[in-house]
């Protein structure tokens, strides 16, 4: 049996350790994933802020790989071929298989607006924090203007990691945040919001909420209302959206273009197509947000049923709640916590965080 796993996202890391654990004789593994290099978004902000050497926060999915006995291809699928049960990478590869697993995440909302490609620095790939902060640490000079555009957790926990990175560094960066919607953080609770509308205060980042770009300009960012935030440095962190590969493939998506999957997180479409993480919209769980934490939590249930359903045996549901601990990192070793009623912020959830990160890393690691 040939499974074909594409992306190297939360849930595939996870099943990567399982098969580390349990090769099993029953499948021929490939890996397929556009980066060698899979970076962990939870340390994303603490490496740009310095708190983290890149080493600490990615995957080398090769040497993943290498321990499980898996194949790995470095390429990017843009194309399945349900019918025939192949698929069709960038490189003009072929490929076929009889289960394959979707992984690859989302792409950054907004690439499409105008300039945005040309004149701002995306956070997506997460690869690209390197250049961001070498930018900011050592090339910027004192006082440029910085604009980031995203409110969302991304956008908010990257504005703050480059105000501390630029106060360790003497630099008097002038910070704008621009967001569409009013207000931060949307999607959290009103204690995290108004926790995170302090701490942008405090840290004197301006915030320009309510807003949509029109277009970029080499040192602008021009709004549909017509307002003009001119910059040195434009960041874009905007929200997610995703990649064609489902929609092009005539896979069942949702109105999003996110594959639809049933509560075994297998497509609607094909039985042989599963995913998890940020690619897929389960049917009935609309409201899920574009998280890290779900692609974790969906990695044993989709593991499961890929062995479930190669031996012809009952699969598992999937039933996912938005009760879990939420902690948005603030910069300078502080961090905002949720969890049910209680809310933190603080040194102690950025402890807590800084766990949890770390052994996530190091129990895929190893
Ligand atoms: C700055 C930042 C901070 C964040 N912090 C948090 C946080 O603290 N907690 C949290 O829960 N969420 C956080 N998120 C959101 C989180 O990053 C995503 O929800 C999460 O990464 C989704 O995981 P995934 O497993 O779906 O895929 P990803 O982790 O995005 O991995 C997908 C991989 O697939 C590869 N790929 C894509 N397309 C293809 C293709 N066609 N063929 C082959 N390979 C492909 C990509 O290169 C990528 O390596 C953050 C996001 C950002 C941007």
């Amino acid at each position: 049996m040939k499974l074909l796993l594409v992306g190297g996202g939360h849930a595939h890391v996870h099943l990567i350790k399982k098969l580390r654990k349990n090769k099993s004789a029953l499948y021929e593994v490939t890996l397929i994933s556009k980066d060698e290099r899979q970076y962990y978004s939870g340390m994303a902000s603490g490496y740009l802020e310095g708190l983290y050497e890149e080493t600490d926060i990615y995957f080398d999915l090769k040497s993943l790989c290498d321990t499980a006995g898996i194949d790995f291809l470095c390429d990017e699928v843009i194309r399945v071929e349900n019918d025939k049960k192949i698929i069709e990478t960038r490189s003009g590869m072929i490929m076929n298989y009889d289960v394959i697993s979707f992984d690859i995440g989302s792409d950054l909302a907004g690439r499409e607006i105008d300039g945005v490609d040309d004149f701002s620095l995306k956070i997506k790939p997460l690869g690209n924090l390197k250049e961001i902060r070498f930018i900011c640490e050592t090339m910027l000079p004192n006082s440029s203007k910085l604009a980031i555009v995203g409110s969302g957790a991304a956008g908010m926990e990257i504005a703050l990691a480059i105000k501390n990175l630029s106060d360790k560094k003497n630099k008097k960066y002038k910070i704008t945040m621009i967001g569409s919607s009013n207000e931060v953080l949307k999607g959290y609770n009103q204690k995290m919001k108004t926790l995170g509308l302090n701490v942008l205060e405090q840290s004197r980042i301006n915030l320009v909420m309510n807003e949509r770009v029109k277009t970029v300009e080499s040192s602008k960012v021009i709004m549909e209302s017509g307002l003009e935030i001119s910059n040195d440095l434009l960041i874009w962190a905007g929200g997610s959206k995703s990649y064609g590969v489902f929609s092009k493939s005539h896979l069942l998506t949702n109105e999003k273009g996110y594959m639809r999957v049933n509560s075994y997180l297998q497509s609607e479409t094909s039985p042989h197509i599963f995913g998890a993480g940020d690619c897929i919209a389960i049917r009935n769980y609309d409201w899920m947000r574009k998280i890290g934490v779900y692609a974790v939590k969906e990695a044993p249930v989709l593991w499961t049923n890929i062995n479930r359903f190669l031996k012809s045996k009952p699969m598992k549901d999937y039933k996912p709640n938005n009760n879990f601990l939420s902690i948005v990192s603030t910069g300078n070793k502080s961090a905002i916590l949720s969890y049910n009623d209680i809310v933190l912020d603080g040194f102690l959830p950025w402890l807590i965080k800084n766990y949890i990160d770390r052994h996530f890393m190091r129990k895929h690691k190893r």
